[in-house]
């Protein structure tokens, strides 16, 4: 099957008075038709700065300095402009971030469906746009009334509901999520969430879900993505997200970082440390200030990937040249 993303070596630059900061370095990911592969990384590690490049949407000081996107076989960075305007939305299309701001404030939400209709499928007629409005909130369960409704007198879940129907309105193969539920509060966040694994289950399409939150990431994907300080450090099936599976030291440090209650309390442990200064990066491993496991040699040399059998890890832990040599970090402390 031809996969919806093909991420190759992408690294992209933000140009900053104090230097260029290396958001996102290297990476690679694949995602495959009707999947979710969920992208986690704590604040600063470049999720979003991934998304908007694949959505060609890095703007300013921003620059893809090197690797490829591919959406549906595409490489998006060869579309001119006016094929990239027809692209967006209808092959591939984002919930951003800040979604209380993706609304437009003076427009009725059906203003703003029938817009997103009528500015790509220009022979549509406003009769049939305005149809497929209220089809589209009634598929994420908004009653029709509120067609007439501006952003501010809906609810925070109705108006993300209004982001996400705008967002799959066309039909597009990939929906790009940055952080879709985490402005609401837990009750509407978990109604959201069942609501966007219905439509996705309905609809078929991908969805690279963006998220700080392990737990709410391990839910709703098949296949996690973690990044740390702009780079990919690894790609895990969900399912073997757990304590006694291989992983990388900062996906072991973000297991344990979720509160788990056992009999008599709640367990909590977060990660010491910072992440490091994108504009001067460590030489070596990018994680070993934090690392456990860490020797002289993961500060000396970047590690590369490995690949095993339930995930794709960067780390010189699982080399399989270095086994049994002392300089090289090993599991057991
Ligand atoms: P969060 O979880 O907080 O949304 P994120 O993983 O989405 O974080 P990004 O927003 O992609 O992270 O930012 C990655 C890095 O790039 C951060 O260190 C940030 O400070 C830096 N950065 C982002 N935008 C700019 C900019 N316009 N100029 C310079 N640096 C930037
Ligand atoms: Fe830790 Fe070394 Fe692996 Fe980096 S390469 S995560 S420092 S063990
Ligand atoms: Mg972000």
């Amino acid at each position: 099957v031809q996969p919806v993303l093909e991420i190759e070596d992408v690294t992209v630059v933000y140009d900053s008075p104090s230097g260029p900061v290396q958001a996102v370095s290297d990476v690679n990911l694949t995602v495959y038709p009707g999947t979710i592969v969920g992208l986690i990384g704590e604040s600063g590690s470049g999720k979003s700065t991934l998304a908007n490049a694949i959505m060609r949407l890095l703007r300013g000081n921003a620059r893809l300095t090197k690797g490829q996107i591919r959406v549906m076989g595409t490489d998006i960075y060869a579309l001119s402009k006016r094929e990239l305007r027809t692209f967006r939305w209808s092959r591939m299309s984002m919930v951003f971030q800040s979604a209380m701001t993706a609304l437009n404030p003076v427009m009725t939400v059906e203003k703003q469906i029938v817009d997103t209709f009528r500015s790509h499928r220009p022979q549509m007629s406003v009769k049939e746009a305005k149809e497929r409005a209220r089809d589209l909130l009634r598929l994420v369960r908004i009653d029709e009334k509120h067609l007439r409704s501006f952003p501010h007198e809906l609810s925070g879940g109705m108006r993300q509901r209004v982001v996400i129907a705008i967002a799959i309105a066309l039909e597009p193969q990939l929906v790009i999520m940055d952080e879709p539920t985490t402005a609401l509060d837990v009750v509407v966040q978990r109604s959201i969430l069942n609501q966007i694994q219905e439509l996705q289950a309905e609809r078929g399409f991908a969805i690279l879900f963006i998220s700080h939150d392990f737990s709410l990431v391990t839910e709703i994907a098949s296949r996690v993505a973690i990044m740390y300080a702009g780079r990919m450090v690894e790609n895990t099936e969900a399912k073997v997200l757990l304590p006694e599976v291989d992983h990388h030291p900062y996906t072991e440090g973000l297991m344990r970082a979720i509160p788990r209650l056992t009999y008599e309390d709640v367990v909590i442990e977060g990660i010491q440390g910072h992440p490091p200064d994108l504009i001067d990066l460590p030489s070596g491993c990018a994680y070993s200030p934090r690392c456990p496991y860490a020797t002289a040699a993961c500060m000396e040399i970047r590690p590369t990937l490995h690949r095993l059998s339930h995930a794709t890890i960067e780390c010189h832990l699982y080399s399989p040249t270095k086994e049994g040599d002392s300089e090289w970090p090993a599991k057991q402390l």
